[in-house]
């Protein structure tokens, strides 16, 4: 290629068709995302653990993959991979301190699908510290920046990964989400963003947050795109109990351009107050230009999405807690040593954890605690039920349902930092596709008054990846969203 610094523009549907054309190489692809890289992120402080040397190589291998006929469907592609997944021998420390040195012996399912598929890997991407938080601030080695505007935060805990996607340092990235962690860092930094159905994709070597309700996911900068990741990524694990043993469809050939005749379910109660004007008149937008393009719009009821945020707040600390008990310093990453067992375990924690987890597992501890997890947990379990049946009722009447992603555009870096109640407001909208298990997905939408991002969110019934897709895909052909963010030169 004449100009390579061009190709980092491209979606990775047309970089292959380079690829497989020998009109470019991987190694050259791999250089130019490395190069942009290289000069935006001492700004964006996006990656965790860069590793060209290693992305080099595995380009060197897909270039002769292409040569002698072998190439797997992303052989080439640039990905950034969140830190939360492990990856054999790359140490993997979930943004925590606790998990400092620690070199995962094997693979997350997810990371080695797209290893057999070719691609390559420049690093690990920051977030924040277990994936609890909505920042990146809660990384314990520093906080990620917005590439629209430096001062702002890029969304989290999938941070690194939106930031480093839209900013052209990678082509996608995977991200985690267990209650908005890939679509809301989609929303502030304006990309695409797909939360799966719970056991769509294998958590099998995803560091665990919350069991019941931890997803992996693609971001990147298409829908196309988005399709071509969960392609690779989606599917049964027998590593994973909980992974479903469903058929993958082909998500590509789902991009149809036609939604007409869909039923979009739009509930009311998730236009009230606390959401910014901006983002109400550019979500409703949205919505309108899906009716232009032959989906029948329709109310739909949600009674129960209002205690969300009370429910995922105790479900999601207590399986915290308990996930987070594995951590005393015997087993992986950091030991602090002292003299005897409990003043090491009490150290290594002490030490190893920010104040973020330390809160959750406090919480999670409590409400799990004998006397407290009837009021509590209990309590919390049957809500968390009534959210999902009122999703299935909806799912009756329409076929998808359209609502903002979150409540505000992106915000200053350090202004909600002390402030937990007001953070975990954050995730009002995302929260109840996560406890109800089902599909996610940020679409960028429009720009506040400031240029900052700002998305919405369709929301479809379990392994409705593929019709959610198609209206994404749909909707992004009719819009003119895609637009790359003012970087730093
Ligand atoms: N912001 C939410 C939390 O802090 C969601 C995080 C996530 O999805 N991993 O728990």
């Amino acid at each position: 290629m004449d100009d390579v610094s061009d190709v980092t523009h491209l979606g990775i549907g047309d970089t292959l068709k380079l690829l497989r054309e020998r009109r470019l190489s991987a190694v050259e692809l791999t250089q130019a995302y490395i190069d942009r890289s290289e000069a935006l992120d001492p700004q964006l402080r996006a990656w965790l653990r860069f590793t060209p040397e290693l992305a080099l190589a595995a380009a060197v291998r897909a270039d002769e993959a292409y040569r002698v006929g072998t190439a797997g469907p992303l052989a080439g592609i640039p990905l950034g991979i969140k830190d939360v997944f492990s990856t054999k021998g790359i140490e993997t420390t979930c943004g925590s301190n606790v998990l400092r040195g620690y070199r995962p012996p094997f693979s997350a399912t997810v990371v080695e699908r797209l290893e057999a598929a070719g691609a390559v890997f420049p690093g690990k991407l920051n977030m924040d510290e277990f994936a609890m938080g909505s920042t990146t601030e809660n990384s314990a080695y520093f906080a990620t920046h917005n590439p629209w505007d430096l001062t702002r935060v890029p969304g989290g805990s999938s941070g690194g990964s939106a930031a480093a996607v839209a900013a052209g340092m990678v082509a996608g990235a995977l991200g985690s989400d267990t209650g908005g962690s890939i679509r809301q860092p989609g929303a502030f930094c304006g990309i695409p963003a797909l939360k799966p159905s719970y056991g769509r994709c294998s958590r099998h070597g995803l560091v665990a947050f919350g069991s019941s309700l931890d997803c992996p996911g693609p971001m990147a900068r298409s829908v196309e795109d988005l399709a071509l990741l969960l392609q690779v990524i989606a599917g049964h694990d027998p590593h994973d109990a909980t992974s479903l043993p469903a058929e993958v469809p082909d998500y590509r050939a789902a991009l149809s351009g036609d939604i007409r005749g869909l039923r979009v379910g739009i509930p009311e109660s998730y236009f009230g107050a606390g959401l910014q004007p901006e983002v109400a008149t550019a979500v409703r937008a949205a919505m309108t230009q899906l009716e232009a393009l032959g989906a029948e719009l329709r109310p739909v009821q949600l009674p129960h999405s209002e205690h969300s945020v009370a429910t995922y707040y105790i479900i999601a600390p207590a399986e915290a807690s308990a996930n987070l008990a594995r951590y005393d310093g015997v087993r992986y990453g950091q030991r602090v040593e002292r003299e005897g067992m409990w003043p090491t375990w009490r150290a290594t924690r002490g030490e190893g954890f920010g104040a973020e987890v330390k809160r959750r597992i406090m919480i999670g501890t409590y409400v799990l605690s004998a006397g407290y997890y009837d009021a509590w947990y209990g309590k919390a379990q049957a809500v968390r039920t009534l959210i999902k049946r009122d999703f299935d009722e909806a799912f009756r009447e329409v076929d998808l349902i359209a609502a903002p992603t979150t409540p505000t555009t992106a915000f200053g870096i350090g202004e909600k930092r002390d402030d937990p109640l007001q953070m975990y407001l954050q995730d009002i909208f995302t929260l109840p596709p996560s406890l109800a298990g089902i599909v996610g997905l940020n679409l960028p939408c429009g720009f506040d008054d400031e240029g900052l991002p700002i998305g919405f969110q369709l929301i479809a019934p379990s392994l409705g990846e593929a019709l959610a897709l198609r209206v994404g895909h749909a909707y992004e052909q009719a819009s003119d969203w895609q637009r790359r963010p003012p970087l730093p030169a």
